[in-house]
């Protein structure tokens, strides 16, 4: 059986991987286990070895090498869930000839894709783009990664005349709720550096991304009857839209961009009793994102100093910058360059507003910079992926095997 690269991202994107961080367990929703068995299954059949999927969902396998030559081991690492933010359950994907102008996904909703609100849809015109119904996700984050890879060890495999040296692959559960590290076995991957395929348009190449941190702030106050309330109600909920006053405006993502980090509200909570605001901290420089962590604990004493007692700061880095580990690596970036370029992509270097497996997998001993797998507008019913990216992302992989 040997599936044409588009007709197996297509099957994957039959499997609801969706992820969901009300879960406890890993994966956090069975629809992973189930992509993850069937892609062992596949490995099996295109003949690679070591396939080991463990209890967690964990799927790693082996290209064995062509070549007698000492050649380092390198990875690639796709993640097999797709984002909390929309559903990826039904998704029914659509190829489309794309022309210009609007795409119509659903008639019935008037969900239209257009280079109005989405002006890099001008770089495909003439392209095959596979869009959504307008409905769910579309899953090439990062079910395009999963195919791209492999399909490069297929393609290798089948050509083993092209001589290189063994190279692992895994494919992990969990990412989009920041879980996908937890229980990565670096020594078990036992690679030199890896890439991950999750980046987004063709030529991307991701060695920054934020540094990371979650922040929960609780808030208590005292319930009186409000006709009998003066000078001793205290409202938890007015204490939390205080505090949230208090923090700058414009350091909020929908005010910044590039290099500029934020402190972003994903959700409050509130009573007169009981309050709680919930943040997601980012930036890029380290010595910004400590000041911001800074900033909420001097907030958090603010708050009480004018009422004792009332405020509860619970804070947790996530993740950081991997660009500390990967930039004294030159190597490792060069080489995705020179293979991007030997297949005629240009390569786009930008930083991450995010953050990817690799970057806890560089701090786990693992440098781990992110390749694009040609998708765009990830985590929404816009998304959609170019076909020609697809298989630029799939030829740049097995240039940077060929070429180690
Ligand atoms: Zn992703």
């Amino acid at each position: 059986m040997n599936m044409n690269l588009t007709e197996r991202f297509l099957k994957y994107t039959s499997f609801d991987t969706q992820s969901s961080d009300m879960s406890e367990t890993t994966p956090s929703t069975p629809g992973q286990r189930r992509l993850a068995e069937a892609i062992a299954h596949e490995l099996k059949e295109i003949g690679l070895e070591d396939i080991i999927l463990d209890a967690n969902s964990y799927l790693m396998a082996t290209l064995p090498a062509t070549t007698g030559r000492e050649v380092p081991v390198i990875g690639f690492i796709a993640h097999l869930d797709t984002s909390p933010d929309l559903s990826g359950k039904d998704v029914n994907p659509r190829i489309v000839s794309y022309k210009g102008g609007d795409i119509v996904l659903s008639e019935k909703e008037s969900v239209v894709l257009s280079p109005t609100m989405f002006p890099e849809l001008n770089d495909y015109v003439g392209q095959e783009l596979i869009v959504t119904d307008g409905t769910t996700l579309l899953g090439a984050d990062d079910k395009a990664g999963v195919a791209a890879i492999i399909s490069a060890v297929e393609y290798l495999k089948e050509h083993p005349e092209i001589e290189h040296g063994k190279v692992r692959i895994a494919f992990t559960p969990d990412e989009e709720i920041g879980k996908g590290a937890n229980f990565f076995d670096v020594n078990r991957f036992g690679c030199k550096w890896a890439y991950t395929i999750d980046g987004g348009a063709i030529g991307e190449l991701e060695y920054e991304n934020f540094n990371a941190a979650s922040a929960r702030i609780l808030f208590k106050g005292l319930n009186v009857h409000p006709g009998t309330a003066k000078d001793k109600m205290v409202n938890a909920s007015l204490l939390a839209i205080e505090f949230a006053s208090w923090l700058p405006s414009e350091q909020r993502p929908e005010h910044t961009d590039n290099y500029e980090g934020f402190f972003h509200l994903t959700s409050m909570k509130g009573e007169v009793e009981e309050a709680s605001l919930t943040y997601i901290i980012r930036d890029h420089d380290r010595t910004l994102f400590e000041q911001k962590k800074e900033l909420l604990k001097s907030l958090t004493e603010r708050m009480n100093r004018k009422h004792p007692g009332s405020t509860c700061l619970l804070q947790a880095d996530q993740y950081y910058n991997m660009r500390e580990m990967v930039e004294p690596k030159q190597h490792i970036i060069r080489l995705a360059f020179d293979a991007m370029e030997a297949v005629g992509v240009t390569p786009v270097v930008k930083p991450i507003r995010g953050g990817t497996d690799g970057a806890r997998l560089s701090f786990m001993g693992l440098p781990c910079p992110n390749l694009f797998a040609g998708g765009l507008n990830f985590h929404g019913r816009y998304e959609f992926l170019p076909i020609a990216s697809l298989e630029k992302s799939m030829q740049t992989i097995i240039k940077i095997i060929e070429s180690i």
